[in-house]
């Protein structure tokens, strides 16, 4: 049985490197039909916020990212929050140091400092001398009498190569000398990340640790401390960077990269997920456009690339737009437009809106088009635009919206059949190229000499909007 976890630390927004973890771990429990764990990292109290886990939470399910473990919905190996664990933390502190494995170190952070300096003056890579590796009883005794205060660190046997296969980078083997005896408990007493995530991944019963490339180099670290307590070690799989389109590694220099942004943006949810999968992962037919259902069933953890992702954010925003237009239906994709439409200041009840989005939503690549898409659908008071005042400054345009206003004043109700009709019949007896009759009244009805059908709008903002603004043209061009 596969279980798989995404552990993030509630500091900030869901980036979009997290969020690739998160649905990478998603995908691959859903498709072997195991679990996914969703573990809260919150040992750094003092950039971890309450806040930020309910954000973090909020924006995966708006991914559509369930898990089955987690600190809202329980389970069997819970408290899922780090900051609850504490003495569980303690226990595996206390193995380590009754099987040797660790041990008190007194030096102070100025010490340390000046070894490492010294290190890197000598071009030595900085790493900790083991100057209390062997302290004797004694002189422990001695040091914390004079009210030193110490750190746990692990003790690294020396010279040893560590070596495992990733599912997706290959075999990996690193020299432990590269790092040296590494702390696992600060001097305070909390223990640091790549202790308790062993511990709680161990205790999880995680199989695969699915993670970004960057924590690639803890994994040695990982495996002595799986090694000193007798724990199995899980299979890992850490996934390739994620770049902007300079090559750069990716961050808020290339412009919005959180998940809340994209939706504050208006990009809906399917189009960021696919959008997501396509981060070091390629569907085996040649599309881009491809279904939550399709990723789970055709995804493979060790098809995923080696090769960094570069984020291409114009293709996104096409997905979106495909998504919109094309994929969800229109009640679907309405509803999720209301709080823009709201937002921009454009009431109206569902239907209405309904309408409009009939008209406009293949013009949309994202819901923050709606503002000027769907203006002419809400505003009457519009201005007309410098070179649009021209097709009414010149007598014969005037003279078609004077003649469109005779043949529909009587109407009570239009339709775009009824405005095609009444078009036609203007062009023959005013003796009028199509143009030359619609720009006029698209000006008179918009203030603009491009955008929605005009057509389509007649008929959705209805008859007695269409005479007001026509008569309004008149007036002010009169
Ligand atoms: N809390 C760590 C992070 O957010 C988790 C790393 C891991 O998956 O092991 O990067």
């Amino acid at each position: 049985m596969v279980r798989v976890r995404f552990a993030p630390s509630p500091t900030g927004y869901l980036h979009l490197g997290n969020a690739r973890t998160a649905l990478f771990n998603y995908i691959y429990a859903r498709h072997t039909g195991g679990k996914l764990i969703l573990r809260i990292e919150d040992t750094d109290r003092e950039r971890s916020k309450k806040e930020y886990e309910e954000m973090l939470m909020d924006d995966l399910k708006w991914l559509g990212i369930e898990w089955d473990e987690g600190p809202d919905v329980g389970g069997d190996f819970g408290p899922y929050r780090q900051s609850e664990r504490g003495d569980i933390y303690k226990e595996y502190v206390e193995k380590l140091e009754q099987s040797g494995h660790v041990y008190k170190c007194y030096c102070t952070p100025e010490e340390l400092e000046e070894e490492r300096k010294k290190a890197l003056a000598e071009g030595r890579p900085p790493r900790y001398s083991g100057k209390c590796r062997n302290l004797t009883e004694e002189e422990r005794k001695k040091l914390e009498g004079e009210g030193k205060s110490y750190v746990w660190r692990f003790r690294v046997p020396d010279g040893e190569y560590i070596i495992f296969e990733d599912l997706i980078k290959g075999t990996v083997e690193i020299n432990v000398d590269e790092f040296g005896d590494f702390v696992i408990v600060r001097s305070d007493g909390s223990p640091v990340y790549n202790f308790v995530v062993v511990v709680d991944d161990a205790l999880m019963k995680i199989t695969h640790v699915i993670r970004g490339e960057d924590h690639l180099s803890n994994t040695p670290k990982q495996i002595l401390i799986y090694r000193a307590l007798g724990f199995q070690e899980p299979k890992f799989a850490h996934l390739p960077m994620i770049l902007g389109e300079d090559r750069s590694k990716l961050s808020k220099r290339h412009g919005a990269v959180s998940v809340r942004a994209f939706r504050d943006d208006g990009y809906v949810s399917e189009a960021m997920f696919n959008g997501l999968s396509l981060l070091g992962w390629h569907p085996k037919r040649d599309t881009e456009v491809i279904s939550k259902e399709e990723i789970i069933a055709e995804f493979d953890i060790e098809d995923v690339h080696n090769a960094p992702a570069v984020f291409d954010r114009a293709k996104l925003k096409w997905l979106n737009s495909v998504y919109i237009r094309e994929i969800l239906d229109l009640e679907d994709v309405t509803g999720r437009a209301v709080p823009f439409f709201e937002g921009f200041g454009y009431k109206a009840d569902f239907d209405y809106y309904l309408k409009v989005m009939d008209v406009i939503r293949d013009s949309l690549e994202t819901f923050m088009d709606i503002k000027e898409r769907a203006k002419p659908f809400f505003v009457d008071d519009f201005h007309y635009d410098e070179d649009a005042q021209n097709f009414l400054r010149d007598e014969s345009g005037y003279k078609v919206v004077q003649v469109f206003y005779e043949k529909i004043k009587d109407f009570e109700r239009i339709t775009k059949e009824d405005f095609k009709k009444i078009t036609k019949e203007i062009q023959k007896e005013l003796g009028v190229k199509g143009k030359g009759v619609f720009m006029p009244i698209r000006v008179a009805l918009t203030g603009t000499t491009s955008g929605v059908d005009i057509a389509m709008l007649v008929e959705v903002i209805g008859i007695d909007k269409v005479k007001h603004r026509i008569q309004r043209a008149l007036e002010y061009f009169g």
